[in-house]
């Protein structure tokens, strides 16, 4: 099976946070997109690799992706090393994605920065013919990261508006993790009830910026090339400030 877009997580939901906007926008148009999760999850402070993947599952299905593996690398102990680099080059030789999508280089969690190593690595590698892996070669034409913890000048912006409660839906699917079980549950960052409330924050300033009330930037250290000038989006379309002042007055009348 071929995969137009693979994006790669460290953890289960990171993909989600990040990037859950554009996958699910661009799988609504019909492209094949799919998820790998290079760990389990385990070392999270709450759910279990089982609970954690039912609700990867659940999340992937929300938001019409083709696949959804789990590579099963250790979590919080994540390494670019022979193993990893191999089971990454596998899986995108499997897949043999035109857009591989990892996480940005820069972020607190070492998880996180080795996961972007790993996959902008292996993007490269599994096209080189005599690598050790499985699989035919293949080398995904573009590379590009998404934003987890650090946000930086993304080199362009997806406009999610209209796909954005479905990604609210997928990020609630990982109900181990956002949500929060006062007897059994440790508290953390994500289940704070503030931190959906900074996801949705940052996708509406980034939204602002191309005059949409959402979006995801990406960055990439391509230049990309560009076919048709009538592609691309400048300032006359986008912004719609009337379901802005809609969801406004909505929420006050609740
Ligand atoms: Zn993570």
């Amino acid at each position: 099976m071929q995969l137009d877009v693979l994006a790669f997580g460290s953890h289960p939901d990171d993909v989600e946070i990040g990037l859950g906007g554009t996958l699910i926008k661009h799988a609504r148009m019909g492209y094949k997109c799919g998820i790998v999760d290079l760990t389990a999850g385990e070392s999270g402070s709450n759910g279990t690799p089982e609970i954690r993947r039912a609700e990867a599952l659940k999340s992937a299905e929300i938001m019409g992706m083709t696949v959804r593996d789990c590579l099963e690398l250790p979590d919080a102990r994540l390494q670019v090393n022979e193993k990893s680099m191999r089971a990454v080059i596998e899986v995108i030789r499997r897949y043999k994605p035109k857009v591989v999508i990892g996480p940005y280089w820069k972020d607190r969690h070492p998880d996180h920065l080795r996961a972007s190593q790993l996959v902008r690595e292996a993007a490269h590698l599994a096209g080189l013919r005599r690598y050790p892996a499985d699989g035919e070669p293949h080398r995904p034409p573009v590379t590009a990261q998404f934003f987890l913890a650090v946000f930086d000048e993304p080199s362009f912006i997806i406009d999610i508006s209209d796909v954005y409660e479905t990604k609210i839906g997928a990020l609630c699917a990982h109900q181990s993790q956002f949500g929060m079980a006062e007897d059994t549950d440790w508290k953390t960052l994500v289940n704070d009830p503030q931190f959906i409330r900074m996801v949705q924050s940052r996708d509406q300033y980034v939204g602002s910026l191309i005059q949409a009330l959402y979006g995801e930037g990406l960055y990439t250290e391509q230049k990309l090339a560009v076919d048709d000038l009538m592609s691309l989006r400048g300032w006359e379309r986008g912004w719609k400030p009337k379901l802005a002042v809609e969801n406004i007055m909505e929420s006050k009348e609740e």
